[in-house]
């Protein structure tokens, strides 16, 4: 088994494939990114126009290839007849592989610590180096403006035309094209894979779902797993630094009182002190570059955890890891 499944591409076989997505889908149970919900895909090593994931159980249970389905990205169709049923949310992944043909892993989480920044206008940045490839401003997609006349109304991603919505915002056309376009076009090429072709690439590397979770694009099964797991380690550390600043300087609201008017406050300013630190753009830059040349480290120790423990089974044939 290469480093990666997709950072050597032309090494990846199909076994090799599969026994990463099990892999992967253990990981991130593991570290409380999915739990009978969300899911991780990968594309196809020789084919852009289909990819796999994991029928429709919960991601800790998957652990043969007959667990994986093989979807054409074009409209989530199964690309065989007579499988086992998938994910409802599958056009999340489709369309994303649709947009960008840079990418080939997607991961979907409702992760309980990310959904706070997804509900309460509290922007999520990073803070923390591990975090960088948050960049400077990660955007909330809403679905309440998306769903076609006739749809439930339910927040699930259920066909292409949401998928469509939710991975447009992964390069808004009023974007500067921050964070992957850059740190990509950086990377040397035999790491990177392909040369970069800036329509191909997302400018984030993560969006929010109002009400419901995150979803995050990379270039690779483990990035991707990488990006899942510190969106979830940002999320905690922020929560943790505004809580403790709060608590610690508290804040003061200065205004007029209006007695007449219920006793509301006029003109009141919040004035709050020990402002937190976020990462600045350029750092989170670097940091975002310097950690991609690391993956390979964790990955490593997820594996093992994973392996050693006897809820997961990975029973694909498969390279030596
Ligand atoms: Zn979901």
């Amino acid at each position: 088994m290469s480093a990666g499944y997709f950072l050597e591409r032309e090494k990846v076989g199909l076994e090799d494939l599969f026994k990463g997505l099990v892999t992967a889908s253990h990981i991130l149970h593991s570290n409380g990114i999915i739990d009978a919900y969300g899911h991780i895909s990968v594309r196809s090593p020789d084919n852009l126009a289909t990819f796999w994931m994991p029928c429709n159980i919960s991601p800790a249970l998957v652990s043969s290839p007959d667990d994986l389905v093989e979807y054409n990205v074009e409209d989530v169709s199964p690309v065989e007849k007579n499988v086992k049923p998938g994910y409802l949310e599958r056009s999340i992944h489709g369309e994303i592989y649709k947009r960008f043909p840079a990418i080939n892993s997607v991961v979907h989480s409702h992760c309980s610590h990310v959904l706070p920044y997804c509900v309460s206008g509290v922007p999520l940045k990073p803070m923390i180096h591990m975090a960088g490839f948050l960049g400077n401003n990660v955007p909330v997609w809403d679905i309440a403006s998306h769903y076609p006349s006739g749809s439930k109304h339910d927040l699930l991603v259920r066909n292409t035309a949401l998928g469509a919505s939710l991975s447009a915002t992964f390069k808004p056309a009023t974007s500067a094209g921050y964070i992957y376009s850059k740190v990509r076009s950086a990377i040397p090429s035999q790491i990177a894979g392909a040369p970069p072709r800036p329509s191909h690439e997302p400018d984030h590397a993560v969006v929010l779902m109002q009400g419901h979770g995150f979803t995050t694009a990379a270039y690779g099964i483990e990035e991707a797993v990488f990006q899942a797991i510190y969106t979830k380690e940002a999320a905690k550390t922020q929560t943790t630094a505004l809580t403790i600043r709060n608590a610690h300087f508290g804040h003061i609201v200065e205004g007029k009182i209006d007695l007449e008017g219920g006793g509301k406050i006029k003109s009141a300013k919040v004035k709050a002190e020990g402002g937190l630190k976020y990462l600045s753009e350029k750092e989170a830059h670097d940091a975002c570059e310097a950690m991609q040349a690391t993956i390979a480290r964790p990955w490593a120790l997820w594996c093992r955890e994973v392996e050693v423990n006897p809820l997961y089974r990975n029973d694909c044939p498969g390279g030596e890891d």
